[in-house]
């Protein structure tokens, strides 16, 4: 008995050290795969000003999920060196250097250090770098990648830096590309030349975009921002999604893979404006750029998708006003921007009425016409009546200190997740590239 009872327990412990082992073997290779597992692209996404609020009245506005919402891994803690509201330049500055740097500084620290980013680190790796966004393209998010000043401001500085680094860059921002005698701003370099010579196809409209060739293409489409993509149709402008396709298109093309950053830019200015239907179709336009992104990261494999906003813009609430609901659907009949009405109304304001109804679908109160006549800023006011029929509330132009949302997708995305101060997201991409961005803390 004794002897039976010691046999069946050796059985018993034989098959449980098998199942443990064979358990044991299932996480191990499943680590090795995931340490394996190295993002050869990545596609680092930025819709600047988008906090949780504009994600929750975004899904309302469509009317189902978005295709950020499947994406969400965590929250990003978006404080600066000098404040606990940051601007655009100290975030992206944090984002791609992994330090915190004051407000107006790109790609150096408060002490004037200039600090590595996270694209040009992967450009010492041999990959191709693409640069997109609708504001300038030497705006605050785009140059702090990619550049390195004092104040953000210096954007002729930013652009000659750029064309150091991108072999894409796809936005706004003529005139910091132009000598001042051309008209441009800042400089008396002529950049668009310069490029051309270099090798650059230099392109000016979305017909030029989409039949532009070569490994190095610069589109600058307006003079300063773009459009917002409300208004985008009175324009020769081509769309986020055309130019995060475009870009793609180019940078896929090298053997080393690539580090392509895309800004939807314009989600801030409606933040700043408080427009609320421009805030919803400039996260509609950045959702498209997702879309894409995604769809080529899924058919890839070794693409790495990262979004991240910089920080909240306006202080957008869902809902307001002393009421207890949300109408979004309201916003998708307007179909202009606060800015645009505001050009469309005559000079004593007499066309009100008209104009809200062309472009927003709304007929106005007598109240409401009154308040838009009399208002020291008319686009304030227009933008007001239509957030408030929306009830989408606003608690200031500038922007605020909440944490923002976090999205990956792809080889890595697992390293994403939970709270991250802005610092951590170039060293986690780097991690996912594998690639040595010189920071003990997150090297494995
Ligand atoms: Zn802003």
């Amino acid at each position: 008995m004794k002897v039976r009872i010691s046999f069946i327990s050796i059985s018993v412990l034989v098959l449980v050290c098998s199942i443990l082992g064979f358990q044991t073997n299932l996480i191990s290779e499943a680590a090795a795969s995931n340490s394996r597992a190295k993002a050869k692209n990545v596609i680092f996404m930025i819709p600047d000003g988008f906090s949780p609020a504009y994600a929750a009245n975004y899904r309302l506005y469509k009317g189902e999920p978005s295709v950020m919402d499947s994406m969400l891994v965590g929250m990003v803690r978006t404080y600066s060196a000098d404040s606990a509201l940051t601007d655009s330049a100290a975030a992206a500055t944090a984002m791609a250097t992994g330090y915190k740097t004051n407000n107006g500084m790109i790609g150096r620290t408060p002490d004037g250090i200039e600090r590595k980013t996270i694209l040009e680190a992967a450009r010492e790796q041999g990959k191709a770098i693409g640069l997109v966004a609708t504001s300038s393209i030497t705006d605050a998010t785009p140059a702090a990648f990619s550049s390195h000043v004092f104040s953000r401001k210096d954007e002729s500085d930013i652009a000659q830096q750029q064309l150091q680094l991108a072999d894409v860059l796809l936005g706004g921002g003529k005139l910091f590309f132009l000598p001042e005698t051309m008209g441009g701003k800042q400089s008396s370099r002529n950049l668009l030349e310069e490029a051309k010579q270099r090798g650059y196809r230099v392109v000016e409209n979305r017909a030029q975009l989409e039949s532009a060739s070569g490994n190095q293409v610069l589109g600058l489409f307006a003079d300063g921002d773009m459009a917002p993509e409300l208004d985008r149709e009175h324009t020769n402008e081509p769309s986020l999604k055309e130019m995060t396709g475009k870009a793609i298109d180019i940078l896929r093309r090298g053997k080393d893979g690539f580090f392509l950053l895309v800004e939807g830019s314009q989600i801030d200015s409606a933040g700043h404006y408080n427009d609320a239907a421009w805030a919803m179709k400039d996260t509609e336009s950045f959702e498209e750029a997702v879309g894409l992104a995604r769809k080529f990261a899924e058919e890839d494999g070794n693409t790495l998708v990262v979004i991240a906003g910089d920080h909240d813009t306006g202080g957008m609430t869902v809902g307001g006003y002393d009421q207890t609901d949300a109408k979004l659907e309201v916003l998708r009949q307007v179909h202009a921007s606060g800015l645009y009405m505001t050009k469309e109304l005559k000079n004593d304001r007499s066309n009100v009425k008209e104009v809200l109804k062309a472009y927003a679908g709304i007929d106005v109160t007598t109240e409401e016409e009154i308040a838009i006549i009399n208002a020291a800023d008319a686009m304030q006011a227009i933008n007001h009546v239509i957030s408030k029929r929306s009830l989408v509330g606003w608690h200031t132009y500038l922007h605020t200190g909440v944490d923002v949302p976090l999205y990956a997708f792809g080889p890595g995305s697992e390293l994403f997740r939970g709270l991250h101060n802005n610092t951590d997201l170039p060293h986690l991409v780097s991690r996912a590239m594998n690639i040595d961005f010189g920071d003990e803390k997150y090297k494995k």
